[in-house]
């Protein structure tokens, strides 16, 4: 087993990390930046090295920095979490180069799945159904792109290969705009993320985003957990999650986890990942791989009683899968809800000191969250301070006991999305189930337009 591990992260996900190495009698070490000093986990730590002042380019996206804690306080391995340098190969490598452990897939495997028009290509060879698009880097002959438009059918989106986070991507209803939006696709790729290479895909224009939970231990054996639907998202960023997804029938879980299982074996993959799928009139059609553990990971532990960061560690170690696909057995549902620091009417960060703090309770309640009483958010990072996750028989018991934790918790002092969670969970559209990634946006418009016409 590992001895000891340096958790390259903050905020919720560093506790997580700390929760599930203590458990399994891992030593850790929290590296934190001269902002977060007073983060809980740096409290609960074993040891802790501060790794650089507040901005995360000189902290926690400072590789040097992270590798030479783990060189001093002789760990033997590093979890990244989410985010900052999680799915950077060049971390990776060099994590690995200086002879520690970097828990998570094999850094190749991280810069296929970054390059998006590898990982298509890949995940087409491993019998992956990916959206129709033009199967590679569009070039410089517009004639020929015009071709491929017409081919796929409009709308179509245009994406950058090294895109991420929901940018370097355009819509293109017809011909008329195509290939000038091209040419800004390519000229803001190249700005934002130093490769101008595009490619162009069907738009599916009222998908829902359900993805695919897998483990490997990279040594033969993978499985899948089952799927979530993320599909309750504003400006592509996720707020609420749950698993299972609804109407997903057992047949379309255990076809498309295969096909998700089969993809891993082929390239080799190892850890935690996950294939995400837009899902369209019965069919799923894949976008990206995240190759970590993501946000949303509690709810597919909830359903299946698999502690994902703990198998994380345990792969890390050598150790083969124990879990085979036959013991996965989805129980109930699972929601999710996202706190984050911030208006819940116009969605300004909203750092600042917590004066109280009351996390809910209950059966098949978890918080998951770093934040205590006497807390300051600081302004330098993401706005969320934990996740509310609950579990039920079913969806609706699920529903009635977020209702409840949610009017149990209180965060005082400064603003969070409580009041938006809450109007969502009483929502009649999310009650029934199954609505697509645009749904809540044009709620958010009406509720705007409502307010606006009383005044
Ligand atoms: P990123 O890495 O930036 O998150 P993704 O490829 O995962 O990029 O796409 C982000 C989001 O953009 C998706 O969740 C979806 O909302 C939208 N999107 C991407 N591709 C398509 C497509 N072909 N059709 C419709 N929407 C898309």
């Amino acid at each position: 087993m590992l001895e000891k591990v340096v958790i390259a992260n903050r905020g919720e996900i560093a506790l997580r990390i700390l929760r599930a190495c203590h458990a399994l009698g891992i030593r850790t070490v929290a590296v934190h930046s001269t902002a977060d000093r007073n983060l809980k986990h740096v409290a609960m730590a074993d040891e802790s090295v501060c790794i650089g002042p507040a901005p995360s380019a000189e902290s926690y996206l400072n590789m040097p920095a992270i590798i030479a804690a783990a060189e001093v306080t002789d760990a033997q391995a590093i979890h990244p979490g989410y985010g900052f340098l999680s799915e950077n190969a060049d971390f990776a490598d060099r994590v690995e180069q200086s002879g520690f452990v970097f828990i998570g897939p094999k850094a190749d495997t991280i810069r296929l799945m970054g390059d998006k028009v590898e990982a298509i290509r890949a995940m087409k060879a491993a019998g992956v159904p990916c959206v129709p698009g033009s199967g590679g880097p569009l070039g410089d002959d517009a004639a020929a792109n015009v071709k491929i438009a017409r081919e796929i059918g409009y709308p179509i989106i245009v994406k950058a290969a090294g895109g991420g986070g929901g940018r370097g991507m355009r819509v293109v209803h017809s011909e008329a705009t195509l290939v000038n939006a091209i040419a800004t696709t390519k000229q803001e790729a190249k700005a934002a993320f130093g490769n101008d290479m595009v490619y162009m895909e069907k738009f599916l224009e009222n998908p829902r985003h359900v993805e695919i939970q897998v483990l490997a231990d990279g040594q033969g054996s993978a499985i899948h957990l089952g799927e979530r639907d993320c599909s309750m998202q504003r400006r592509h960023q996720k707020v609420v999650e749950e698993a299972p997804a609804p109407g997903i029938t057992l047949e379309q879980r255990a076809e498309i986890g295969k096909v998700c299982v089969e993809a891993c074996l082929r390239i080799g993959y190892r850890g935690a990942g996950t294939f995400e799928f837009l899902f369209e009139n019965g069919r799923f059609y894949f976008i990206e791989m995240n190759t970590r553990i993501q946000v949303e990971h509690p709810v597919t532990e909830l359903v299946t009683g698999i502690d994902l960061v703990r198998e994380q560690l345990l792969i890390a170690a050598g150790h083969k899968l124990s879990i085979r696909q036959s013991d996965v057995v989805l129980r109930g549902h699972a929601i999710e809800c996202r706190i984050n620091a911030e208006d819940p009417d116009n969605f300004f960060p909203c750092p600042g000191l917590i004066q109280h703090f009351h996390a809910p309770g209950g059966p098949g309640v978890r918080v998951d969250s770093h934040i205590y009483e006497g807390y300051r958010v600081p302004p330098n990072y993401d706005s969320m301070i934990g996740k509310l996750i609950v579990h039920g028989a079913d969806r609706a018991q699920a529903i009635a006991r977020m209702r409840v934790a949610l009017s149990e918790m209180v965060v005082d002092g400064i603003k969070t999305n409580i009041p938006l969670q809450q109007r969502i969970l009483a929502d009649g559209g999310f009650a029934q189930g199954g609505q697509n990634i645009h749904y809540l946006e044009k709620r958010l418009a009406e509720r705007k337009e409502k307010a606006l016409s009383i005044l």
